[in-house]
């Protein structure tokens, strides 16, 4: 966020010096983030399931600021792990980027949604990005500061824009953060959430079945903001300020990049409950 006007400068975000663990980097919003924070002078480590994806990626932005770690999140020892190795290779960790997720089923019916798909959804989304926050604050709390930023959803705030184990994820990503701001603030420790609404990701067009152009025509179609399109980098720029010194007074915040659709009557959700 570079703001020139006859090359006078009136602000700038950066991260320099700055060290970041962003999970589900490999990927999407993750990955988008990745380029940001390391344009804005951060390194970063990766830590995914996609380790071909996330190798090559790390590779393209240069192994002087990106690398990467295989990481299970719903895998205690490797969330640990992740950590450390972001820790011995860069001497500390200053922003953790809770990210990783997965959609699950698009099935909206609890009555007809199966336990195993409940379980998985909330075991990625919710459970590892517990461990993400646990394990960093084991960090943060000596170096007395530190970032950690979740990636939650419109449907942190709403049903009906996913099916109910990815909204009760996501509800329960925002107690999580909360819960985590309250008590990490006495070490100088902030976190937050970022919500997005939809992104066309590979997550998302997977999901949908859509190409890129069609799913981001069919986001702004319910959307409330018109002529523009959410993009990752849009998200992965929230993130930034979340991340950055700017936001050095910001805790406990979900913000929400969302076009202002979760301020309108839920009935405006994507799905409504029909049998998708
Ligand atoms: P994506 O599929 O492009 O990226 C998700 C990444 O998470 C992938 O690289 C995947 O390999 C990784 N991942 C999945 N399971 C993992 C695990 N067990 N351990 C480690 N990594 C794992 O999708 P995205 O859209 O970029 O999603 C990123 C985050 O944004 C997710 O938490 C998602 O719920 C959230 N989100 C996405 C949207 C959207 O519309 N795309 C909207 C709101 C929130």
């Amino acid at each position: 966020m570079l703001l020139v006007m006859s090359g006078i400068i009136f602000g700038t975000v950066s991260l320099e010096g700055k060290v970041a663990l962003i999970t589900g980097g490999a990927s999407g919003i993750g990955e988008a983030t990745a380029k940001i924070f390391t344009r804005h002078g951060a390194r970063v480590m990766i830590a995914d399931v996609q380790d071909d994806k996330g190798r090559a990626f790390c590779e393209s932005l240069g192994s002087s600021v990106a690398s990467y770690i295989h990481c299970d999140m719903t895998d205690e020892s490797h969330v640990r792990d992740a950590v450390d190795a972001a820790v011995s290779r860069h001497g500390k960790l200053d922003i953790m980027f809770n990210n990783a997720g997965i959609a699950g089923s698009l099935c909206m019916q609890i009555r007809k949604s199966e336990k195993a798909d409940f379980e998985r959804v909330v075991g990625i989304n919710l459970v590892g990005s517990y461990l993400g926050t646990k394990h960093a604050a084991r960090v943060m709390i000596p170096a007395r500061r530190g970032s950690i930023v979740m990636t939650a959803s419109v449907a942190s705030v709403v049903p009906g824009m996913a099916s109910a184990a990815y909204t009760c994820s996501k509800h329960g990503m925002v107690g999580l953060m909360r819960s985590a701001a309250l008590e990490l603030g006495q070490f100088g420790v902030r976190v937050n959430c970022v919500s997005p609404y939809g992104v066309a990701t590979p997550m998302t067009t997977a999901g949908f079945g859509m190409g890129v152009e069609e799913l981001e025509e069919f986001f702004h179609e319910h959307a409330i903001l018109k002529g523009v399109r959410l993009k990752a980098e849009d998200v992965a720029e929230a993130v930034l300020f979340l991340g950055s010194e700017e936001a050095k007074y910001v805790s406990g915040v979900n913000l929400l990049v969302d076009g202002g659709l979760t301020i309108t009557n839920p009935s405006h959700g994507l799905f409504r409950y029909s049998d998708v």
